[in-house]
């Protein structure tokens, strides 16, 4: 499988070669060259594999350049009992007839982004032992992304990562998540700023071209095609699992899905448009609907930060979804110059746009359907879910279960994706059921161990002197 960008640089590029890239260098987005088909004989040739095999056939189909048996013990490594809690990695559980939640959210970091970013880890390493580089990871992080990609990269050869976290702005349990790492290729920057700050650090360091060059400074942001590859795997598990009673493989289900940038539910259409049967892809937002307004209206609005809500599924909490591009690429028809046009348009090069009339009338045959949800909202999902139930989900999950009830269908069963555990949230589910979530046996007492970290000023110049001494 080659990879071309949706802005129109047709120069198809391995999979290796988009592995450690972000954005093409035309500024638009790599995808598939064309999708990858499975039918209804594939899906029967899969029924039954365990998650890592299966993981091993889908994104086989995506990867062109790493011996096979390479990549078979790079997928099978990852998807351990071990590494994600569960033999079934991504279990299937029936919530009331018709209605299934997939557990995502059972890795190192207990939410959905374990399941691509610890396999992009694993590729990471091998990828550039095999060129003989290595790459320093720079990022920002509110709390969960930044845990995810540590989780990920800890260890690995080849692989320093330096993470900007708001000084004393996140949660006590998500501090200890990451400044308990006592891994020497991990380093937290806690910033003495606020997250904004730390993503403005990170933005002026990769503007600075020769600094980027001579330090061999990368990220791991929710753009890169190989986390998108590695989600394709669970659309199609919870597919097989849902549908397992009666395998007749034309039947069709729905999946619901919590959004912020449109990386999770992009590998949903990916996985529909290879194929998989998927009526709907039910997409959920909190406050920050940028995307439910999208796919509500045609019109997509970057939201400036003062119209960017702080809520209590703060994951979703974006003011653009950096993915959307893919879809509206696909929408198109693949005309790339219609994309270009739009997301560079708008206030500033913003992007914001409104599709043409017959844009928008085609956005139901990709089976999109969208819906919001508030913080009361939340609450009411999550207290009731316990009690009719018994199951608790996070306040992200909450979200995706509130729209995904609003747009059943009979016969149709819907899948909601489970995109973070309850514990990690912990103040949210008190408010909702006055009980404290349980944590995962190796979680607990987390905030007790031994942290490690280096407070540094709102200064670019000192995050670069850091960067310089510690490569
Ligand atoms: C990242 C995240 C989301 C949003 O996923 P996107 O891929 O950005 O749409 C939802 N819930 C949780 C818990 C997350 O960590």
């Amino acid at each position: 499988m080659k990879y071309v960008s949706t802005r129109g640089d047709r120069t198809p590029r391995r999979f290796s070669e988009i592995l450690l890239e972000g954005l093409a260098p035309d500024g638009g987005l790599y995808v598939p060259v064309e999708y990858p088909t499975v039918d209804a004989s594939t899906l029967r040739r899969w029924r039954g594999l365990s998650y890592a095999e299966l993981a091993v056939e889908v994104i086989t189909l995506f990867v062109d350049d790493v011996p096979p048996e390479d990549l078979r013990r790079l997928v099978t490594s990852t998807y351990t009992e071990e590494v994600f809690g569960t033999r079934e990695i991504v279990p299937l559980d029936r919530l009331e007839p018709g209605l299934f939640l997939e557990h995502l959210s059972n890795g190192p970091t207990l939410a959905f982004k374990d399941i691509a970013l610890q396999l992009l880890g694993a590729l990471f390493e091998y990828e550039l032992g095999r060129r003989g580089r290595t790459l320093n990871i720079l990022g920002a992080t509110s709390g969960d992304t930044g845990s995810a990609a540590e989780y990920a990269m800890r260890g690995k050869r080849g692989i320093t990562v330096f993470m900007l976290s708001p000084h004393g702005r996140m949660s006590p349990f998500q501090q200890a998540q990451m400044y308990s790492l006592a891994d020497p290729n991990i380093h937290n920057l806690a910033v003495e700023g606020v997250f904004d700050d730390c993503q403005d650090i990170v933005k002026a360091v990769s503007n600075d071209l020769e600094f980027k060059a001579l330090r061999n400074i990368g990220t791991v942001n929710s753009i890169n095609a190989a986390r998108l590859v590695a989600q394709v795997v669970y659309y199609v598990a919870g597919y097989l699992r849902a549908t397992d009673d009666a395998p007749d493989d034309g039947r069709e289900v729905s999946f619901a899905v919590p959004s912020g940038n449109f990386g999770n539910i992009c590998a949903g259409h990916v996985a529909r448009m290879m194929g998989l049967p998927i009526r709907r892809l039910v997409l959920a937002t909190n406050e920050n609907d940028v995307l439910d307004e999208f796919f509500r209206t045609g019109t997509y609005r970057v939201r400036t930060g003062a119209e960017t809500h702080e809520t209590s599924s703060p994951s979703m909490d974006i003011s653009k979804a950096s993915n959307l591009e893919r879809f509206v690429f696909d929408l198109t028809g693949r005309d790339s110059d219609r994309t270009r046009a739009l997301f560079t348009a708008g206030a500033g090069g913003q992007g914001s746009f409104t599709l043409a009339p017959e844009e928008f009338a085609r956005i139901a045959e990709y089976g999109f359907v969208s819906g919001r949800s508030t913080h009361a909202d939340r609450m009411t999902t999550i207290r009731d879910t316990a009690d009719r139930c018994g199951t608790l989900v996070d306040t992200h999950t909450a979200d995706g279960l509130l729209v995904a009830r609003a747009n059943l269908e009979p016969g149709v069963p819907m899948i909601v994706l489970e995109t973070a555990l309850p514990a990690k949230f912990s103040a949210a589910i008190v408010e909702a059921t006055g009980r404290e979530p349980e944590r995962p046996a190796a979680l607990r007492g987390i905030e007790d161990l031994p942290t490690r970290f280096t407070v540094l000023p709102v200064d670019v110049q000192a995050v670069k002197e850091y960067i310089a001494s510690h490569v």
